[in-house]
């Protein structure tokens, strides 16, 4: 049994190592140093592109969470980063070089594994697929995979506002509303007052912004998507007459009039979550920190999900693939990695196993492995695969997407033991999961 896999990034690696793993031939595909993506500096296999940072290990956080599940699940690359940890704290950070260099080795070392230095331009015909090619999926590829899946379902670039847990918003001060009461009063509204709204200007305005790389100076984002940063540039009143524009939302409770109001629209499916509407940004995290903060109802809110814009060729996952990480049109074809619309260094090496594994159950003839929205992983697929959404954009690990706690409200507004709650849940379901299939 054979399998192909574009790309020998995180992602890629780490689904090579489990199909090999589990007895199945890999040609793994990678263009490096043939052709570069632009970000990469070497011609290594996954090499970190930036920070060398994967974030918390703490299993109480969200992303640690992620990475203890990866462990229990068998990751070769956690594994791997585990080895060549860096002190960093809480985190795991790592040296980069010594990474990608034990990561060479592994895939070198195994029989396996052939790695093909070639650019995939086509979708490979009557072979089982991986296509694991990154945010920088090279432009053939990136076009052939448009031709497959439809025109609308490939990005080029995310557009993400911050979205915020709902537990944290004041609503002594936010309402729920729909403008000019259309609908179901589904929007929660922060109202402002003059001087709220040129407080709220003026640190927008002041606000430092991420540096754009070389190959995003071109981007060209669509009218009605534009950083609200740079709406906020054209005037003073430019957002009062665009995405904080007041008229027809009314509280009910006061009954008056406001000078702008900022609208959050649900965001999942169990309504825990909730994103800044037109507040797509490029501000740096820390500013955006502050900015929202500074929004009446928003005073405490928990920011599980930064706003950003750059360069990510992603797919539309929520139409194309199933929470298996399996093409719903072809089923010889897995996506997995940053283009399933996944983001971050642990979740592209977390999908990059599942459609490892998955690829190889599927050859077998074998059920899917789908976990349970309990874990880290389980959600973050659901999410991706999820046909609720309406403007999909990637997301990473965060406690938003999880199974909601039965909980008291007063647990819940406990954020600490919320979240060991939450993690220790997860862990458990997924030790029970594993005792289960070893027993069967
Ligand atoms: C500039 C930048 C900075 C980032 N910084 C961070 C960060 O600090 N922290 C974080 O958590 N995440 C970061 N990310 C996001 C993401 O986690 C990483 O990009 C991660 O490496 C994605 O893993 P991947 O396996 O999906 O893709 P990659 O690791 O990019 O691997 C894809 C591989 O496919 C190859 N390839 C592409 N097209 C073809 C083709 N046609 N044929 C053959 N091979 C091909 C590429 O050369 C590459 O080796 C960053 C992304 C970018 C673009």
């Amino acid at each position: 049994m054979k399998a192909v896999v574009i790309g020998a990034g995180l992602a890629g690696s780490e689904a090579a190592l489990q199909l090999a793993k589990q007895g199945i031939d890999v040609d793994l595909y990678e263009m490096r140093p043939l052709k570069t993506t632009g970000a990469h500096k070497t011609d290594y296999p996954a090499e970190f592109v930036c920070s060398n940072s994967l974030g918390s290990l703490d299993p109480t956080n969200a992303s640690g969470l992620l990475k203890k599940e990866l462990q229990m699940l068998g990751s070769f690359l956690i594994k791997e980063a585990l080895n060549v940890a860096v002190p960093a704290g809480n985190a795991l950070a790592i040296d980069r070089e010594a990474f990608s260099l034990n990561v060479k080795r592994l895939l070198e070392d195994n029989e396996k594994i052939k790695i093909i230095r070639e650019e995939v331009t086509q979708i490979p015909e009557n072979v089982p697929v991986i296509i694991a090619s990154g945010p920088l999926t090279s432009e053939p590829l990136a076009e052939n995979i448009k031709d497959f899946a439809g025109e609308e379902h490939l990005h080029f670039f995310d557009a993400i506002a911050p979205i915020i847990e709902k537990d944290s918003i004041n609503f002594d001060i936010a309402f729920y509303a729909s403008r000019y009461d259309k609908g179901e009063a589904s929007y929660i509204n922060c109202p402002m007052n003059k001087e709220q709204y040129e407080n709220f200007y003026n640190i927008l305005i002041n606000a430092p912004k991420i540096e754009l790389k070389e190959f995003e100076k071109n981007a060209k984002f669509f009218e009605s998507c534009l950083p609200v940063e740079v709406l906020a540039s054209r005037g003073v009143d430019t957002l009062r007459y665009g995405p904080l524009k007041p008229v027809g939302l009314i509280d009910k409770r006061t009954g008056e009039k406001n000078y702008a109001v900022v609208q959050l629209r649900q965001d999942n499916l169990s309504a825990t979550m909730y994103n800044l509407v037109g507040f797509q940004t490029n501000l740096k995290w820390g500013a955006q920190k502050e900015l929202v903060h500074s929004i009446p109802g928003l005073e405490n809110a928990n920011i599980l999900r930064y706003g950003v814009m750059h360069r990510n060729t992603f797919i539309n996952s929520p139409k194309l693939l199933n929470a298996t990480l399996q093409c719903r049109k072809r089923n010889d074809l897995f996506f997995a990695g940053q283009i399933t619309g996944t983001e971050g260094y642990t979740e592209s090496i977390a999908t990059g196993m599942l459609a490892g594994i998955n690829m190889a159950k599927f050859l077998k003839g074998e059920h899917l492995i789908e976990l349970s929205g309990f874990s880290m992983l389980g959600a973050l697929t659901r999410y991706i695969s999820s046909e609720e959404h309406k403007n999909f954009q990637p997301v990473n690990s965060n406690w938003g997407i999880v199974d909601e706690l039965i909980a008291d409200k007063k647990i819940k507004k406990n954020k600490k033991l919320k979240t060991e709650m939450l993690s220790n849940r997860a862990i458990k379901w997924l030790e029970e999961y594993l005792q289960n299939c070893q027993s069967q």
